[in-house]
């Protein structure tokens, strides 16, 4: 049986890239027979970025909203908030007993990180907390504690998932056949939007298409997105355009080898512009009604999110936890 897991980590307000990239895939594929959902809210990661208390909670709060108003259904998929399964922070710590420090050091955030020190001629680690440079301990646990063995990643984070394998593999040596060795998933056909500069969309760029901005604000943003100089009439590159990305992201095959077309034939960035608000509003309309009515409940959301997090904690994370203690020498809890 496949189990799928995804996470978005509550740092601020879900985007178009979240959506594209994760939530869209991930709810078309929990529909798929013999497929079992892993969807949660990263709420311990958020605290490796975010020291905003506020932030934090008005996310959590978005993010929930969000999967649901996009059609996750709680009663179909595991849907939980990390930091509900206590037991998430105690298995990093077993798993951050057999990790290799050496391996860490190696990890793409931690070493930009560094890297971005030297450039401003300061020391190596300044400014880098433990948070960060553990991370992907963290993550090994989120995945690991469901033996979850399908990831769906994009191409920057599948060293995550390669770590994951190593500190899996070796707790199994050491401890016997616990951990299924995660894979990623790389899903060819999801795009990386860009965001309105034109680099990754992230909720740390502060660059983002907020995923259910009102009408307007979308409508706004969109026309914000960074395009050349270039006048209508003539024509316009698709290679490089961020607006052109995010078209495809959100059109059909046929309607994006039409704008290719008015690209080729000096389509005018206004009219471009209003066909992106076009395609993605006929898209997130119906949703953002139904996120609108989720968010001026957040009493009804705190209770899927806690009864989500009790369910899966009785099914799985506690006897998997059990085992786990017993493995290392720990004394039972039960
Ligand atoms: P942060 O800046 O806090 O890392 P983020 O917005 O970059 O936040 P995450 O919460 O780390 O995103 O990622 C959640 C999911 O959304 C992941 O599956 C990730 O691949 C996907 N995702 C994030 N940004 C994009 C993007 N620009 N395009 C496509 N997918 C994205």
């Amino acid at each position: 049986q496949t189990r799928i897991l995804t996470g978005i980590t509550t740092s601020g307000t879900p985007h178009l890239g979240n959506y594209v990239g994760a939530i869209r895939p991930a709810i078309a594929a929990s529909l798929a027979p013999d497929v079992e959902s892993f969807y949660f809210l990263a709420d311990l990661h958020a605290l490796i970025k975010v020291q905003e208390p506020e932030r934090v909670q008005r996310s959590t709060l978005e993010i929930a909203a969000a999967w649901l108003a996009c059609g996750l259904d709680p009663a179909k998929v595991w849907f939980y908030r990390q930091s509900e399964i206590v037991e998430i922070p105690e298995l990093s710590w077993f798993l951050t007993c057999v990790a290799g420090k050496g391996m860490l050091n190696r990890a793409h955030a931690y070493k930009a990180a560094v890297d971005k020190n030297r450039a401003e001629g300061e020391d190596d680690d300044a400014a880098i907390t433990a948070g960060l440079f553990m991370y992907p301990v963290l993550m090994s646990a989120d995945i690991l504690a469901f033996n979850a063995n399908q990831v769906p990643v994009g191409r920057d984070q599948i060293q995550h998932i390669e770590m994951a394998r190593d500190v899996g593999q070796r707790f199994n040596h050491l401890y016997g056949e616990h951990f299924v060795l995660p894979e990623a998933l790389i899903e060819e056909s999801v795009a990386t939007l860009p965001g309105l500069d034109g680099r990754k969309m992230s909720k740390s760029y502060d660059n983002t298409i907020p995923l259910f901005a009102p009408r307007e604000t979308l409508k706004k943003l969109i026309y914000s997105i960074v395009t050349d100089s270039r006048a209508p009439g003539e024509a316009k590159d698709t290679e490089g355009s961020a607006l052109f990305q995010i078209y495809q992201a959100f059109a059909s095959v046929e309607e994006t080898q039409a704008m290719r077309r008015a690209f080729a034939e000096g389509i005018g960035w206004g009219e471009a512009k209003q066909a992106l608000f076009e395609r993605i509003d006929g898209e997130i309309a119906p949703l953002r009604a139904k996120y609108e009515t989720l968010m001026a409940r957040p009493q009804d959301i705190e209770a899927i999110l806690v009864d989500g997090a009790r369910r899966v904690r009785a099914q799985h994370v506690s006897p998997r936890m059990k085992a786990l203690r017993e493995a290392v020498g720990l004394r039972d809890l039960s």
